[in-house]
């Protein structure tokens, strides 16, 4: 059984972690996550290993980027298995803060952020979201203080959100997209994925699929809000209730009219039943 990486659950341990990391001048990588881990999220911990970074993977499911209807209690927890499979790609350690630790009683600031982050897509949906995001992740890069962070492009919003933020704002980071990881059938590898019951697993794919034709019609010249429109009837008739489907710039995430203005990225969300799925892909 390969060792365990070692887990921080307190600065000053995460603190004194870091610095041995670094002795010898070792580049240092964080993978945000929230735990739960699949074959995503080990893609991006493999990457910075390929680059020969050490790499500390966060796993702190943060409450400020949830509604309070969405599903944060119910968000898989999964510790020791998380820490078994980082054991098996020689993770070099793992930065688990506590709520507490993260947001003291006294806790009073929140980064705030424009551009990408207000594009209409996930915001109009989740409107707290990025600036949840943003402000988790400005902590772990102070917190770490990394050379490289490496991000999934499976949330390609946030990746956009994220990278703007570390420029904007001169945090030194280097932010890094790895391409999304899909099952066998397509589907976006997610840590919300144990909650679709079989019939609804049958049908999640569809949202891939839809995006794989309507790339393919647009190749082939057909109009933008042509593609889209069969493409959003395509997924509500299979039983999806779309919050979005649409056609971006891959960079500003502004509307785009043409293949024209590109490049272009297709981006989805869309619930079945209580499940809340989004993915993406260029056109
Ligand atoms: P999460 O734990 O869902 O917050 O995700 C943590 C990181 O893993 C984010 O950068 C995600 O974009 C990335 N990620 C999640 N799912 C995938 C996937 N299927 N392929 C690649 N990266 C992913």
């Amino acid at each position: 059984m390969p060792k365990r990486p070692p887990v921080a659950r307190t600065l000053p341990a995460l603190h004194r972690a870091i610095d041995q990391l670094r002795a010898r001048k070792a580049k240092v990588a964080i993978v945000p996550t929230m735990g739960a881990l699949h074959d995503g999220h080990l893609t991006l911990v493999r990457n910075a290993k390929r680059r020969g970074l050490k790499v500390v993977v966060s796993i702190f499911v943060n409450p400020t980027q949830f509604a309070p209807h969405e599903d944060f209690a119910s968000y898989p927890r999964t510790m020791n298995t998380d820490l078994d499979k980082l054991a098996t790609l020689a993770a070099d350690l793992v930065w688990a803060p506590t709520a507490a630790v993260m947001y003291p009683e006294d806790y009073a600031s929140r980064i705030a952020v424009d551009g990408p982050a207000v594009a209409g897509l996930e915001d109009k949906y989740r409107p707290h979201f990025f600036s949840g995001v943003a402000t988790v992740v400005g902590k772990l890069f102070n917190q770490c203080r990394p050379d490289f962070a490496i991000f999934g492009e499976k949330d390609y919003q946030q990746l956009k959100v994220v990278t703007r933020m570390s420029r904007d704002l001169d945090m030194r980071v280097k932010v890094i997209g790895v391409p999304t990881v899909r099952e066998k059938d397509g589907l976006a590898m997610s840590s919300r994925n144990v909650y679709l019951s079989a019939d609804e697993r049958r049908t999640a794919p569809i949202l891939h699929r839809t995006m794989k034709e309507i790339s393919a019609q647009l190749r082939a010249g057909a109009e933008v809000e042509t593609a889209l429109v069969q493409g959003r009837t395509a997924i509500t008739e299979a039983g999806f209730a779309i919050d979005y489907l649409e056609a971006r710039h891959a960079e500003a995430l502004m509307p785009i009219s043409s293949m024209k203005d590109g490049p272009v990225r297709l981006l989805v969300a869309a619930k079945i039943g209580r499940t809340r799925l989004i993915d993406n892909m260029r056109a």
